[in-house]
């Protein structure tokens, strides 16, 4: 090894293995070295004993796993390229032709357009639940059902499910559960012990695009269990459809993860704050928020997110309707008066200057989306009681004052 440009490749330099600082390292690899052929042929990935290849886990991999696991109160953690993907890896490990998924009608759509096209596809079969009534849960389980879907609260209409109610059922018949936990980020409840007694979930996902990412640049997914044999298949359905993450995108998650608890209080102050204000607005027939006394399943949440703060500060500067305590993410909607028209609605979105349009949540920067729920709807359409235009809001971490003032000045534009 004498010519300069193998020197480029395997220059015999090591720097000093001392080396320590707050943020972990940056690993890349597809390539991973083995010493020697026996440890090549030996060496064991599925327990985090050993490095084999990059999408089997590198050590920053690992550590952001590791974090996510205890985030949530779990033991094992697989990460994938998005919070979809997370569903998908659990849909895929869990089902197979002839199994029946059960979703909760008001789950994040793109898992329903999932069941719908390559579950249906593969001969699996999927129906709606309605989320706040338990009985219907237990009147659709069937001798096929092998997945419970759970979502709390239901997406873009708030609903806050009783969980307890919900896992319970599962439990007595013998079906796994999995939460779509991307709004409590494993901060506003714990999805694997909802009693304090140890019930709930077998399996709890997130979209780490969200709160733990907090920056809206990152697209990442966890996948979360406590059962070792669970947490196994999963991992195997994870190496078997290639669906690792990049070095990069997971040092991201890593360096914004000590400050959720702060950003997701800050998140839910501003939100509680700007929700109450709303109530009180003429232009607005209702308020979704699972904080607000009579948005549904308030109580629910009020029962399982209401006990303590993360941070054990109060929310402060909220209207009295609003409940002061517990935890509730900085995501909210309102469904306008009937008088006024899905255009005028939509001039009113437009008006806004702060909140922009676009997708995903979690970050930053307040967003603002319209949405037509009875065409989001299946097994519950019938009950939405609106006829007017829902918008929801991802509150983010400009400040609440000019944000109000945002809102007000983009309200005056309706009449
Ligand atoms: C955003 C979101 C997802 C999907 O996450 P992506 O990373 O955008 O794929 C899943 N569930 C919920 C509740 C979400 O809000």
């Amino acid at each position: 090894m004498t010519e300069p440009i193998t020197h480029l490749i395997h220059h015999p330099y090591q720097p000093p293995n001392t080396f320590v600082a707050p943020q972990t390292g940056v690993y890349k690899a597809s390539t991973v070295i083995f010493p020697n052929v026996a440890a090549m042929r030996t060496r064991e990935w599925k327990d985090k004993s050993g490095y084999t290849y990059g999408l089997h886990g590198t050590p920053t991999t690992f550590i952001l796993e590791e974090r996510i696991a205890a985030l949530e109160g779990g033991l094992q953690c697989v990460l994938v390229p998005s919070g979809l993907a997370a569903i998908a890896n659990v849909d895929f490990a869990l089902l197979a032709t002839g199994d029946e998924l059960l979703i909760p009608d008001n789950a994040y759509g793109p898992g329903k357009v999932l069941a719908a096209g390559e579950l249906a596809q593969f001969g699996i079969s999927h129906r709606y639940y309605d989320s706040m009534d338990a009985a219907d849960l237990a009147a659709k389980i069937t001798h096929k059902t092998k997945l419970v879907w759970l979502e709390a609260p239901g997406s873009v209409t708030m609903e806050f499910p009783d969980l307890l109610a919900l896992v319970t059922v599962c439990k007595q018949r013998g079906v796994l559960c999995a939460i779509d936990n991307t709004w409590g980020a494993g901060l506003a409840f714990n999805a694997f012990d909802l009693d304090g007694k140890g019930a709930g979930v077998d399996i709890s996902i997130q979209a780490l695009t969200k709160y733990p990412s907090g920056g809206g640049d990152v697209l990442m997914g966890s996948v979360v269990t406590r059962d070792a044999a669970l947490g196994l298949k999963i991992k195997l359905t994870h190496m078997r459809t290639g669906v690792g993450v990049a070095a990069n995108d997971a040092e991201l998650v890593l360096r914004n993860l000590p400050s959720i608890a702060l950003r997701y209080q800050a998140h839910d102050a501003a939100a509680r704050q700007l929700a109450a204000w709303l109530h009180k607005r003429p232009e607005v027939e209702t308020v979704l928020h699972p904080a607000l006394p009579g948005s549904p399943g308030h109580q629910h949440w009020k029962q399982l997110c209401a006990q303590q703060n993360i941070a054990g500060a109060a929310i402060n500067n909220v209207a009295s309707e609003m409940v002061t305590h517990g935890n509730a993410a900085g995501l909210f909607s309102i469904v306008f008066k009937e008088r006024y028209t899905s255009a005028q609605v939509d001039a009113f979105c437009d008006a806004l200057k702060l909140f922009k349009l676009g997708y995903s949540w979690g970050g930053h920067l307040s967003l603002v989306v319209p949405y037509d729920i009875p065409s989001m709807r299946d097994a519950t359409v019938a009950h939405w009681p609106y006829r007017g235009t829902l918008v929801r809001f991802n509150i983010g971490l400009e400040d609440v004052r000019d944000l109000q003032a945002d809102m007000e000045q983009a309200l005056g534009k309706l009449v």
